[in-house]
This record gives structure tokens, sequence and C-alpha cells, in this order.
């Protein structure tokens, strides 16, 4: 491949272990697009609510899902969401939507759904993509050039994710955490999952710029092997 051929790379893992920060980092810093895949579940959730639909009903959901227009923006500097034009990108990280967005994107509906616009995103990446997620490695972009899986320890994850919701109760916050975690493994339709060729990083006991600089060099590795 010519080192002009768009880069295509997908980082996936749960919560809280640094991912929408290294993701963004790393497309800037290279150039990249960038695609959050969770503020796209996290938006169709964001329209069942505010549309009075039953996220308990996974028949309701199905049935909806075709309906609400997102358009992501892909710089990293400024990724944008918007909804029938709204943008959403602050109320869609409200609590609400955060403990209804496993039962919406576990509906297989959503998932062929959203799964399509982020096909069709990275396909249009003119220098390449960086995108983040549950199974962008596994599921959407299997044939990405570049799988990187990352990982910390649950008590690791809660401190980071209190520290962003300004002193969230940390027990609460692991406790919810894991409990998010759980039900985007074990459903399904396309689980978070490690694809067996990514490359797992393990943050605990980084920093954020050193995940940065690694998952920086291992794209420049495989841009100058091809
Ligand atoms: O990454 P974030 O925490 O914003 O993701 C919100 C939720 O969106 C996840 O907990 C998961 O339920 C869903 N998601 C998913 N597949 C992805 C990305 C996110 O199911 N690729």
């Amino acid at each position: 491949m010519e080192s002009s051929t768009p880069v295509i790379v997908a980082i996936d893992g749960p919560s809280g272990t640094g991912k929408s920060s290294t993701s963004k980092a790393v497309a800037a810093q290279l150039g990249l697009s960038y695609l959050d895949t969770g503020a796209q579940y996290r938006a169709i959730t964001w329209w069942m609510v505010t549309n009075g639909i039953d996220t308990a009903d996974p028949s309701a959901i199905a049935a909806a899902a075709g309906k609400p227009e997102i358009l992501s923006g892909t710089d990293p500097e400024k990724p944008a969401i918007t909804v029938d034009g709204f943008d959403v990108a602050g109320p869609i990280r409200e609590q609400d939507v955060t403990s209804k967005v496993s039962a919406v994107s576990a509906v297989p509906e959503v998932r062929t759904r959203i799964t399509e616009l982020q096909r069709s995103i990275a396909a249009s990446a003119v220098t390449g993509i960086v995108v983040e997620g549950r199974d962008i490695g596994t599921t959407v972009l299997p044939d990405a050039d570049l799988k990187i899986f990352l990982t910390a320890s649950p008590e690791a994850r809660a401190a980071r994710r209190s520290g962003e919701l300004k002193g969230a109760d940390l027990h609460a916050t692991r406790e919810a955490l894991v409990k998010r975690d759980a039900a985007d493994s074990s459903r399904k339709t396309s689980p978070l999952a490690k694809a067996d060729d990514a490359v797992e990083v393990d943050t605990t006991d980084l920093t954020l710029q050193q995940v940065i600089e690694c998952v920086v060099t291992l794209v420049e590795e495989k841009r100058a092997d091809r």
C-alpha cells in the first residue's frame, strides 16, 4: 500500500480507559479524522428519551431506530454531533442518557443503522480516520490497518471518570461503570470485545501522554510497513 492510502485505526475498550482523549489526540497529531461512535449511540438514546420511547422495550426501540437523523463531525479538534439538526453534544453526556445507552445500543436494529453510518464516514475519510468504540475492530471495520484495545483496572477507570464528572462519588461511579461494561460485554449483537489481531494496551499505570505516544508509534510503524 502507498503511504498516501488512508489509514484506518480502530480503538476499542471499556469506559474510562482513555479511549476518547487518546483517539482525539492521535488523530490531531497525525492529521486524521476522528469518530466517536459512543456519541452516536448516546445521540440515538437521547432521541428515544426525548420522544417518549420506552427504552426498556426493545421492539419500540427497533421500530423507531430509523427515525432520527444523526450527523457526526470528524474534526478531532472540535468533534460535533447533531440529531435532527440539534446540537446534542451536552445533553448526550447527562446521567439519564448514560444509564439508558447500553439498553438502546443492544438492539440489533440500532446497531445495524449506526454501523452503516460509521462505515460510510470511515470510507469517506481522505487521509484516514481514528474510530473509537466497543466493536470497531471486531465488527464495524474488521479490515482496519491497526486495532488497539485499551484496558485499565476498574479503580483507575472509575478515578478518571469521577475526575471528568467533577468530583462525582468514586464508589457510585465505579459501580455504574462496571454495570455498563457488563451489559456491553454480554449483549448478543457485537459485544464489547478485543479483536484477535488487536494490540492490547493496559493504561492503568500510564499517563495520557504515554498512551498517546504509544499509539502514535504503532500507527507510524504500520504506515512505514506498507
Ligand atoms: O464511549 P461511550 O461511553 O460514550 O459509549 C456509550 C455507550 O455506547 C456504551 O456504553 C455502549 O453501550 C455503546 N457503544 C456501543 N458500541 C460502540 C460504542 C459505544 O455499543 N462502538
